[in-house]
């Protein structure tokens, strides 16, 4: 029988509701053997993410104010599980241990990982499932940089010889003990882990999203979902914004040939998005994205080829800066330099002027406002007139293309259109893709 690890977002986990339905799904798969959760988040009936509230005792408690009335929700949420979905858990002790453990002043970290901490407490008991401690599994460095080989050491020690187990998400320990956490969101990373450590046959990742969609929903109404699609599909997407786990967790599975299934647990039935290292081929176009507010920094030279290090002097401006660079799209005497606003602000002026004391060019401008929009499709590759339809497609929605670029991959084109067309872009590039 195959291992599936499976885990839980905190809005899956918001009220008994909640758990009721993720027990369910759990219990329909009996090769679901491990499950990693989230502490309660959000939900129309709960306004507050336990975590948020546990970070706000801990800043609280650290500033020497009283913290009583905010940890009184925290503990009323967790009471309340306990009691609706009838378990004989003392929770009471544990709270008092967590209550403790904010006033003992321990880090924010620290006191932010009893959310998991008891939630997998909840969990362990409601599926009747044994407990395992992530402070046992995950060693961190004292940078706070999690300890790769020795945490998928201990869990693949730990856990290969158990049935079943219930580990909490988001959370370990610092080689001295201490408790530490990932950065927010991080439970996905832990599940990432625990099935890579497992060496699991999938790992699930369930949310209230039913899966990847071939574009933003802001954008385009009712987008059709991606059924399948590739780990380097996935990069190119959510490196354009298309975020629904965190990127940290994708890396590991990537690398080990796990399947990653997103699911959301308010439609179980629903399959969601299955990320292989060679799904099924959906068509042609796998998803589109976008991301605005990147400025193009144009240089024209005679001879710009035969300048031998013009591309390195002009790139270690940007490096010294600590601009990153997304792109240099380039033409026989000219070369464009693609940054996110966000990074050179307060630098203009600066890189500008180093520019053309190392660079000498004959031209420099710079220009604002550039939106790139990648169309990512590992059928692209093998399929004639993309590109066509592509430019066609934006000429038709009277879009004007300012830069265009193709993965050397053949994975995605990317191109560049003003911020204000960008949304008119995607909107027209998915009705020429969708269904392809
Ligand atoms: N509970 C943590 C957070 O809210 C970690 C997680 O849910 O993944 O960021």
């Amino acid at each position: 029988m195959g291992r599936i690890v499976c885990k839980f977002g905190g809005s899956s986990l918001a009220g008994v509701e909640e758990f009721r339905r993720v027990k369910e799904i759990v219990e329909k798969d009996p090769q679901r053997t491990i499950v990693v959760v989230s502490a309660p988040g959000k939900s129309p009936e709960e306004p507050f993410k336990v975590t948020d509230m546990l970070l706000m005792c801990a800043q609280l408690a650290s500033a020497g104010f009283r913290f009583d009335e905010i940890f009184e929700q925290i503990a009323e949420r967790f009471k309340m599980l306990c009691k609706e979905l009838d378990l004989s858990l003392d929770i009471n002790t544990l709270l008092q241990e967590v209550y403790d453990h904010i006033v003992s002043g321990e880090n924010s970290a620290s006191c932010a990982s009893r959310g998991e901490y008891l939630c997998a407490k909840v969990m362990s008991d409601y599926l009747g499932w044994p407990f395992v401690d992530a402070a046992d599994l995950f060693v961190f460095s004292s940078e706070g940089e999690i300890n790769e080989e020795e945490s998928l050491r201990r869990i693949n020690k730990r856990l290969t010889t158990m049935e079943r187990a219930v580990v909490p998400g988001f959370c370990g320990a610092l080689s001295d003990g201490r408790l530490t956490t990932f950065h927010r969101g991080g439970s996905d990373i832990t599940g990432s882990f625990l099935a890579v450590g497992t060496k699991a046959d999938l790992y699930e990742n369930w949310t209230d999203v039913p899966g990847l969609l071939m574009a933003d929903p802001k954008i385009v109404e009712n987008p059709m979902p991606m059924r399948h699609m590739t780990y380097p599909e996935l990069r190119e997407l959510s490196y354009m914004g298309a975020k629904v786990l965190q990127e940290d967790a994708v890396f590991p599975l990537a690398r080990a040939g796990i399947p990653l299934q997103i699911r959301s647990t308010l439609l179980p039935d629903n399959p969601g998005t299955l990320i292989a290292e060679n799904g099924v081929q959906s068509g042609i176009v796998t998803g589109i994205a976008v991301k605005k507010d990147f400025r193009v920094f144009t240089l024209e030279k005679t001879k710009m080829r035969e300048d031998r290090g013009f591309l390195r002097k002009l790139l270690s401006v940007f490096e010294s800066n600590k601009v990153t660079v997304e792109g240099t799209p380039s033409g026989i005497d000219s070369v464009s330099v693609i940054v996110s606003e966000e990074q050179i602000s307060g630098k203009l002026d600066k890189i500008l002027e180093e520019i053309r004391m190392y660079c000498h060019p004959q031209r420099l401008t710079t220009q604002p406002g550039l939106a790139l929009v990648v169309v990512v499709g590992r059928g692209m590759i093998r399929t004639k007139g993309v590109a066509a339809k592509l430019f066609t497609s934006l000429a038709q929605a009277d879009i004007n293309i300012r830069m265009i670029s193709q993965g050397s991959s053949e994975l995605s084109i990317l191109v560049g259109v003003e911020n204000e067309d960008a949304n008119r872009a995607v909107a027209a590039l998915y009705q020429t893709f969708k269904g392809e």
